[in-house]
């Protein structure tokens, strides 16, 4: 029957287009992610997961961790101050990264923080605060970053007792512009993986 012949063939070159177009979707799908990574070179590592989307948020260290004892709690007594960030344990030289779309409004060497950096997520004015870094960011002041873009990795630069990240967030205005930090747990949990 040449009319059952004919519907076949429809068929499969409508199966045919289907996968073909799939396979686009695939290809530029990648390219995306690639984009989104900061335009890596080379080919695409397809067991990798994809980067966080825009506008989501990640924890800002990317591996094991845990979050101490109370002297590592926002508000614990120090000399001469008191604690103004969390401070959560890792693995030297753990990736840390941007918790979202933020931009670089500074970064530095002192003698207590150690390598750091200040992110403003601009949307809630909200300044975020990593101090300790083994080696000096590789974000540089003005870059503008996507969610899980590596700033830096975990040490224990400064005035640090083992590799850590001193993580402080600062609400508007934001990082000595008249803010004020608040304690950063219940938001680190909020992003944290494991909890
Ligand atoms: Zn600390």
């Amino acid at each position: 029957m040449v009319r059952d012949q004919t519907n076949h063939s429809v068929v499969r070159m409508r199966a045919l287009a289907a996968l073909a177009a799939s396979f686009l979707l695939l290809l530029f799908g990648a390219d995306r992610a690639i984009a989104q990574a900061g335009g890596i070179g080379g080919p695409a590592d397809p067991t990798a997961p994809p980067p966080p989307a825009a506008g989501s948020f990640v924890f800002p260290v990317q591996g094991t961790h845990n979050y101490g004892d109370a002297g590592a709690r926002f508000g614990a007594g120090r000399a001469g101050h008191v604690h103004t960030g969390q401070d959560v344990f890792a693995a030297c030289a753990t990736p840390l990264v941007a918790i979202t779309n933020t931009k670089v409004v500074l970064t530095g060497f002192q003698k207590l923080a150690g390598n750091y950096l200040v992110l403003r997520y601009k949307k809630m004015r909200h300044d975020y605060f990593y101090a300790h870094m083994a080696t000096a960011p590789l974000v540089t002041k003005g870059q503008v970053l996507a969610p899980g873009q590596q700033v830096g990795t975990v040490g224990d630069t400064g005035n640090a007792s083992g590799c850590h990240l001193h993580f402080e967030l600062w609400k508007r205005p934001g990082w000595y512009r008249g803010g004020k930090a608040v304690d950063p747990l219940p938001t680190l949990l909020a992003w944290d993986p494991a909890f």
